[in-house]
């Protein structure tokens, strides 16, 4: 079944060999070779798996890209356009570690996606709020403020992902009820404010694991998963496709 997207972030993990023998594993699985099952692996490993990729369907997908335009003297930058050199499809842009450990805002997110798009790679917005904001009661206006970057990119074809991060990593899933009313709102501000996509795609993420993707992946409005954890274990990921 297709229409739901899958994207496994491997995050600040694997080596090369283990990154390799993990979409060897991927690439087994006819539930995880497919167009909308992608891998975001660390940045110094998507050479070598897009080589292996080559003519299959997993998609190859960046944790992050440089809110630099071109080339230049940026030590340690990765552009958009050197991701697409390499072939990748996506980028998570705003991963709610990046906003945390690397305090990205959103005039860089903003640059961020518009270099994504300018390179033809779709960009993942991801956005969520932590779990003293979801206790305060202002959990959507956080959210809004977060996709309001939506409203002056450039225009081009994007995904979001909504991760609460109170339930990331965490083994804490948000239940069914407050995923569909979060997945909901986004797609009500992003008709209302948000530059046009092809569509409007939300995928949640959070502890997607094998044993609740069907029930999440079923829940009114979710367009898929980004899944952490359980990406990095073939099985689970594979269970988690088969699921989409
Ligand atoms: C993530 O980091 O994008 C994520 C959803 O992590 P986990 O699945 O481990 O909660």
């Amino acid at each position: 079944m297709a229409g739901k997207l899958i994207i496994g972030n491997w995050k600040m993990n694997t080596r090369a060999q283990s990154a390799q023998s993990l979409v060897d594993a991927l690439l087994e699985q006819p539930a995880c070779d497919q167009p909308w099952v992608g891998v975001a692996a660390p940045a110094v490993y998507l050479a070598a798996l897009g080589a292996r990729l080559q003519g299959r369907s997993i998609r190859l997908a960046a944790q992050d890209v440089s809110a630099f335009a071109s080339d230049g003297a940026y030590t340690g930058e990765i552009s958009a356009a050197m991701l697409q050199d390499i072939g990748c499809a996506y980028v998570l842009v705003g991963h709610s570690e990046r906003r945390q450990y690397f305090a990205e805002n959103n005039p860089q997110l903003l640059a961020k996606m518009n270099n994504a798009l300018a390179a033809g790679i779709v960009p993942v917005l991801c956005v969520g709020e932590t779990l003293e904001q979801r206790e305060q009661g202002d959990y959507l206006e956080v959210i809004y403020q977060q996709l309001a970057v939506l409203a002056e990119i450039n225009a081009g074809e994007y995904l979001i992902a909504y991760e609460p991060v109170w339930a990331i990593g965490t083994g804490k899933v948000a239940t069914l009820e407050q995923i569909a009313e979060i997945h909901s709102a986004i797609k009500t501000w992003c008709l209302q404010n948000a530059k046009p996509s092809a569509s409007i795609r939300v995928l949640y993420g959070g502890s997607v694991k094998a044993e609740n993707a069907e029930s999440i992946l079923m829940t009114d409005n979710v367009d898929g998963a980004l899944v952490g954890g359980a990406s990095l274990d073939a099985g689970s990921f594979r269970m988690i496709c088969q699921a989409a």
